[in-house]
């Protein structure tokens, strides 16, 4: 059997080889590393997949988060919430921006902001809400965009965990999850669904005044060269990431299909343990596993994990400290309005999730979770 990872990306690599050093090759030879045709290319080809107008392409996903909060011109002391059961960049740009960052609960079954705990947490400072998509899988967007609109708020979706997954209203219409809110973010770090080969990121929106103000943002707040018109940063998606982007792009959706078959797998495997809660599938977002996060309820998740390390399997706790805990963003709070997120903390474990996995190594990761629960 191949030596189990939490996440293989030299497997899908070695399948794509040839054409992606090709790729890379033929942007040095060209030595447009910065802002090259590569660049334009994926973005328009993006853009095509996202469905949106506009895609501008950034470092990484946390800078596309904080510059998606710059474009909306927002002033110190506004508000802005989030989940409180996320990884800390939706947070740290808040901080960073000198904005209050408001944390909410998690619904416990689809581990996205609890709606209604949301609309409890909306003030007369409230700005903006950041859903995260979290482990794959839309927040209820519909919902949110109800709620937005009812109190005139800005949505920021943090699509970096679940690029490709569909969000269906009930009208019937659906959305590719990152289009849907004013803004939509999201990373192409290694292991996310569409990964680069180093740090990578983007800015979705349909708004033709945000885009070009995010254009410039991104550029020094430059609209015509060396004539600053506002504090911006340097955040560029570079020339080779963007080559090997376009590259597997195109592959997403099989991508996806494939840790929705690894899913599957996990799924059947757990179904009807009085101890294990697999991950629901939302009833109107497709879900493209990012990762794949079972709740164990016996008290002993950290053991079973201890337990997998033995077999040399790899297994991840995303995430162990509620971000209102956290020293940086500690923020005052009556656990009783985080019942789901605590609960979840002491909970989860996530089991390797990847393209790459085979069936074999899956038999070997279920019996092995199954022969720790049942012994
Ligand atoms: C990965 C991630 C980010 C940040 O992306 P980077 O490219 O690593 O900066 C932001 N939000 C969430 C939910 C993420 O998973």
């Amino acid at each position: 059997m191949r030596k189990i990872q939490m996440v293989d990306l030299q497997s899908q690599y070695y399948k794509i080889k040839s054409e992606v050093d090709n790729a890379i090759l033929n942007v040095v030879d060209s030595a447009a590393f910065i802002n090259g045709p590569e660049v334009k290319s994926f973005q328009n080809e993006l853009e095509n997949y996202q469905g949106v107008n506009h895609v501008i392409p950034c470092a990484n996903g946390t800078d596309a988060l904080q510059i998606a909060l710059m474009a909306l011109d927002l002033k110190e002391g506004d508000e802005v919430i989030t989940a409180d059961f996320t990884f800390a960049a939706t947070v740290e740009v808040i901080h960073l921006l000198k904005l209050k960052a408001v944390l909410v609960d998690v619904d416990y079954d689809t581990f996205t902001i609890d709606t209604e705990k949301l609309k409890a947490a909306i003030t007369e400072k409230t700005k903006a809400i950041i859903p995260v998509h979290l482990f794959g899988q839309c927040a209820n967007m519909e919902e949110i965009l109800k709620i937005a609109k009812t109190h005139n708020l800005y949505v920021v979706e943090d699509n970096a965990q679940a690029i490709g997954a569909d969000f269906t209203f009930s009208d019937g219409t659906s959305k590719k999850s990152g289009s849907m809110g004013i803004i939509g973010t999201t990373s192409f770090f290694p292991s996310k669904n569409l990964g680069c080969y180093g740090d990578g990121g983007a800015i979705f929106t349909n708004d033709d005044e945000l885009a070009h103000k995010i254009r410039g943002i991104v550029n020094h707040g430059m609209y015509e060269r060396y004539y600053h018109d506002e504090v911006g940063v340097n955040s560029r998606l570079d020339s080779i990431q963007a080559t090997v982007l376009r590259k597997k792009l195109p592959l997403l959706d099989s991508y996806n299909d494939a840790r929705r078959k690894a899913a599957d797998f996990y799924d059947e495997a757990f179904a009807n343990h009085p101890q294990i809660l697999t991950p629901k599938r939302a009833a109107n977002s497709t879900h493209v596993f990012h990762q794949y996060t079972l709740r164990i309820l016996n008290g002993k998740r950290n053991e079973l994990r201890d337990f997998l390390a033995e077999k040399e399997i790899p297994a991840m706790i995303y995430y162990p400290v509620a971000l209102r805990k956290q020293k940086a963003y500690y923020q005052e709070s009556n656990d009783a309005d985080f019942a789901n997120t605590d609960k979840l903390l002491n909970e989860v474990i996530s089991l390797p999730m990847h393209t790459e996995l085979d069936d074999e190594q899956l038999k070997c990761i279920t019996d092995s979770v199954l022969e720790f629960m049942n012994r």
